[in-house]
């Protein structure tokens, strides 16, 4: 089987690679969030395909989240880098940082959230959600390019497709959350259900809300996250084709066994 890495590209990122060829791809449940280009990176296979579809006509909580991770599977991915914008909950992860998270907090509601919902029933741990393995690449490549980033983060997700209200963002920040987000999950919880490694990559573009007693701090908009996204997407772009001649050798993370005694169904 080819040993490619799947890249989902978040807003603001919806393409990767020179003239790549477009696959369709139909799956059980439906169609990816747009057609996946295949191409090569350092002679890595690698697939693409942009979150929200090239023309981010699909909001986070009617992103094929499924269907995605399925498509990515039969094109024979085990790993997947993934790009996201993300707000701040705190003062020192500043815009233009970027966050390695290692946790996540789900607070979405009405998504798609397992392949196990059907014959069998299975129990998958999801204590540490994150590849370590990716995260170690990653940090050593953000390090050389010298950029501003934290080498760990946990990022509550919410539905969206609205902004926080002040008190909500007051709130989240009070439980020690370190970024928001709409689309960390069900996805990297899906690609543990299938035993890939997952690395999910934050950039903060905003103070989601604001933060509290900081006045000139002011709440997020759509065109704030577009201009200082719109600057980091070349950083983005570098650090994925730093990380994936290193990422394509990864042996030693335990993501593959996220089955071994998850499965409860006779
Ligand atoms: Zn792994």
């Amino acid at each position: 089987m080819v040993n490619r890495i799947g890249i989902i590209g978040g807003s603001g990122f919806y393409s990767l690679l020179d003239s790549p060829e477009s696959v369709n791809i139909e799956t059980k449940y439906g169609n990816p969030s747009d057609k996946i280009s295949l191409g090569k990176i350092s002679g890595v296979d690698v697939a693409f395909l942009p979150r929200h579809g090239t023309k981010h006509n699909i909001p986070p909580h009617k992103v094929p989240y499924r269907a995605n991770i399925l498509a990515f599977e039969e094109l024979g991915i085990s790993r997947i880098i993934a790009t996201n914008a993300v707000g701040s909950l705190k003062s020192n992860y500043m815009p233009g940082d970027f966050v390695l998270f290692d946790q996540f907090v789900n607070m979405t509601n009405g998504r798609h959230d397992t392949f196990f919902d059907e014959d069998k029933v299975a129990h998958v741990s999801m204590a540490e959600p994150y590849c370590s393995d990716l995260r170690t690449i990653a940090a050593v490549a953000l390090s050389n390019m010298k950029i501003r980033y934290h080498e760990s983060g946990s990022v509550i997700v919410i539905n969206g497709p609205r902004f926080s209200s002040k008190a909500e963002s007051r709130f989240f920040s009070s439980q020690g959350f370190d970024v928001i987000n709409m689309t960390q999950y069900p996805e990297a919880a899906l690609a543990r259900e299938k035993g890939m490694c997952y690395l999910g990559i934050g950039i903060v573009t905003d103070y989601d809300a604001g933060l509290e007693g900081n006045p000139q701090i002011k709440a997020v908009t759509a065109e704030e996250v577009n201009r200082v996204f719109g600057k980091s997407i070349s950083e983005a772009k570098s650090l994925i084709n730093n990380i994936v001649p290193t990422a394509s050798k990864i042996v030693n993370c335990n993501c593959k066994n996220s089955l071994i005694g998850a499965v409860v169904t006779k």
